[in-house]
């Protein structure tokens, strides 16, 4: 089966202890047990953080460097024996499950070289006096990543933490534990030192309600959905520490006249099919503008009815089952709604089977702006095809929902570009292509799908502070 024992990870010892079931999406067998951390693991890792902390931001960036770069080779050199394992745990294809471990890989060895160009600045100052500005590792990190990006989610938190001078207690998914225990195991191999990450799972509340308000915390990072996000957050601000909040979205996509209809449903098919649609960047509202409309509704319904949809393992299937069965209820519940509301359903639209959380990529045309799917993010294979007259109708309701993460766009019109730069309100938007974020550009969003931002310069600056040394020569 080649599923790993899952264990926690404190103080640089692994530890047992009882938990609850891993549970195979594709066919809802048992894959084993995720460990509970109790409140003794939990005091356990904030003191061996702090101890870490210690080592840590007084090794030098190159060293640091060094040790993460090991980790990052480790990782690639496993990299499929990690991928049957998150496909085992979550779903996804195996060939998605190694690219998303590549494209992890890249996350931690960009922070890791970046890392050492943390620069500080001199500012001019009168006769006798120097002010300069150190750029200090903010302290440990309590991190929270989700289900749906097993490796790569906790990846973006580690490095950037680690890259930065920061320990870290990272609280992973139990549904998918297997993907952060590979990475946390890839840098205890590479010989980190004992206390510098640290790997917990347990109930989140629990876990959150002790690590966020500890005085040993210095910074929070969760990504996952708004609600949870907005607890966390307020948490977060009661004890006066910062936080970077990747959270939910429900991506627009807009399709101006002048971009090739066909060309651009099949890219859609693609994207929108990817991790079963289980992704905060998903390609979701289709404003597609009336003269394309109907060429672009059938060719995206025609593809996403091509799909392969099966057990992640066989290598043929390109859209493998959902990762729980919260988001088979999300699915039926929001297509309902919506074909009740009048939507026309032009793919999908049934769960396939009832062993396996399996639902196909599911094209509605005409929605209407009252129904759920339309407001809520469907986290799941789902796609709202809509026409709009043109690009003011497409921004207003691109601009619409509380939502501000990733934004689509297709055109070859430099004038479109421009207003559709100035005008969408997201944290990233990517015109003619779907490729959300990179390693080297900052990830994250605005209004309700948060704050904060992973990658980039501005990813690393968050695990820092801005520290001003005023000194006077005598
Ligand atoms: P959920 O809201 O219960 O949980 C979302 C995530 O937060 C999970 O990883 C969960 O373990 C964690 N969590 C829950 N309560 C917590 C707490 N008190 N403290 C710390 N962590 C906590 O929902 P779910 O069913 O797991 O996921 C459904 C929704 O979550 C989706 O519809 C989507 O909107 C959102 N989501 C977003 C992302 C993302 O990448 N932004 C990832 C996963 C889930």
């Amino acid at each position: 089966m080649n599923y790993p024992e899952i264990e926690l990870y404190i103080g640089g010892h692994w530890r047992r202890a009882s938990g609850s079931p891993i549970i195979n999406p594709a066919d809802e067998s048992v894959l084993g047990t995720v460990p509970h951390a109790t409140k003794a693991d939990l005091d356990d890792a904030l003191d061996a953080a702090a101890k870490g902390f210690a080592v840590w931001r007084n090794t030098a960036p190159s060293t640091r460097a060094q040790i993460i770069l090991r980790a990052a080779a480790l990782i690639r050199e496993r990299a499929n024996d990690m991928s049957r394992a998150m496909t085992l745990e979550q779903g996804k294809p195996l060939d998605q499950a190694r690219l998303e471990i590549l494209r992890g890989c890249d996350i931690i060895e960009w922070d890791a070289t970046e890392g050492m160009r943390l620069y500080g600045r001199v500012i001019p100052a009168g006769p006798g006096l120097q002010h300069t500005v150190h750029r200090q590792p903010i302290g440990p990190v309590a991190a929270f990543s989700p289900w749906n990006f097993p490796m790569s989610s906790p990846a973006r938190k580690v490095a950037g933490a680690l890259s930065s001078g920061c320990s870290i207690i990272l609280k992973a998914s139990e549904e998918t534990p297997a993907g952060a225990l590979q990475l946390v195991r890839a840098f205890h191999d590479a010989g980190l030192p004992a206390g510098v990450l640290n790997l917990v799972f347990g109930n989140p509340a629990e876990i959150s309600s002790y690590l966020v308000p500890s005085p040993a915390i210095r910074l929070i990072t969760f990504t996952g959905s708004v609600p949870i996000g907005k607890h966390l957050a307020s948490m977060a601000g009661q004890h006066m520490k910062p936080a970077i909040m990747e959270l939910g979205g429900h991506g627009p996509v807009i399709v101006c006249g002048d971009a090739d209809p066909v060309t651009t449903a099949a890219l859609s098919v693609t994207a929108k099919s990817r991790n079963a649609g289980q992704v905060c960047v998903a390609p979701t509202r289709f404003f597609v503008q009336e003269s394309s409309f109907e060429t672009f509704a059938q060719a995206f319904a025609e593809g996403a009815s091509r799909l392969k949809v099966g057990n992640g393992l066989d290598p043929s299937t390109q859209l493998g089952p959902l990762a729980n069965p919260r988001r088979i209820e999300a699915m039926e519940r929001l297509v309902s709604d919506a074909a009740a509301r009048g939507a026309r359903v032009l793919a999908g639209g049934q769960r396939i089977g009832n062993r396996g959380y399996f639902y196909p990529l599911t094209v509605l045309a005409g929605v209407p702006d009252s129904a759920l799917a339309m407001n809520e993010e469907p986290f799941g294979p789902l796609a709202l095809v809509n026409p709009v007259r043109d690009l003011d109708e497409a921004i207003a309701k691109a601009n619409a929902l509380p939502f501000g993460l990733a934004a689509y766009a297709f055109t070859n019109s430099a004038d479109n570009a421009q207003r559709l730069s100035n005008d969408v309100e997201t944290g990233n938007l990517s015109i003619n292509h779907f490729v959300a974020s990179t390693a080297e550009t900052p990830f994250g969003g605005v209004k309700d799908s948060g704050y904060g931002r992973e990658g980039g310069t501005e990813g690393l600056s968050c695990y820092t502070v801005a520290r001003n040394v005023s000194h006077k020569f005598n």
